[in-house]
């Protein structure tokens, strides 16, 4: 199914990351009105209540125009200074569900892939926790790292920056 996803740069794996997933029966887009068998799950801040957009008006930019909402706040990221960027982001990118509030980390100038939601095995599985650290928000944040899950009340939310490769994680608490 993922092939016919439209490709996200910032959100590489979106169906793995749960911002989407395969429904059983059509659902009707509120934006382009074809059906699909991939729905959106993720956040949308708009004041149209609106459910189950399509990948492909979400990659055009056409149901953030539409419906005038964005599917990232973007007071609520790493400073990026492109206007472009920033409209890829907060506008023609599926968001994530946080367990509070979404945050997007930036790397090098622009804004990191999100790969999903880690727990501390999954960092020390992956070999990460010393790269983690390097980043002095989350030195700050050490004894918490024991804590994190998946899907708990202390989340991971891991990112990569596009452009050197480093991973760089956002905890997301309740
Ligand atoms: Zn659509
Ligand atoms: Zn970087």
């Amino acid at each position: 199914m993922s092939e016919k996803l439209p490709f996200f740069k910032y959100h590489p794996d979106p169906l793995k990351t749960g911002s989407f997933r395969e429904s059983e029966f059509p659902i009707v887009c509120p934006c382009c009105h074809n059906e699909n068998l991939i729905v959106y799950e993720g956040p949308f801040y708009s004041t149209s209540d609106v459910y189950g957009i399509c990948p492909d008006c979400i990659a055009s930019g056409a149901a953030a125009e539409k419906f005038d909402g964005e599917f990232q706040d973007s007071e609520s990221t790493d400073e990026v200074d492109d206007p472009e960027k920033i409209d890829e982001l907060t506008r023609r990118t599926p968001g994530y569900n946080g367990w509070q509030q979404e945050y997007w980390k930036a790397h090098c100038g622009d804004f990191c892939a999100f790969l999903g939601y880690v727990g501390y095995d999954d960092l020390k599985q992956m070999g990460l926790l010393d790269e983690i650290l390097e980043d002095p928000d989350i030195a700050d944040y050490q004894d918490l790292l024991p804590e994190l899950t998946r899907d708990g009340s202390v989340q991971g939310d891991l990112f990569r920056c596009l452009h050197c490769g480093k991973h760089l994680l956002h905890i997301d608490c309740d």
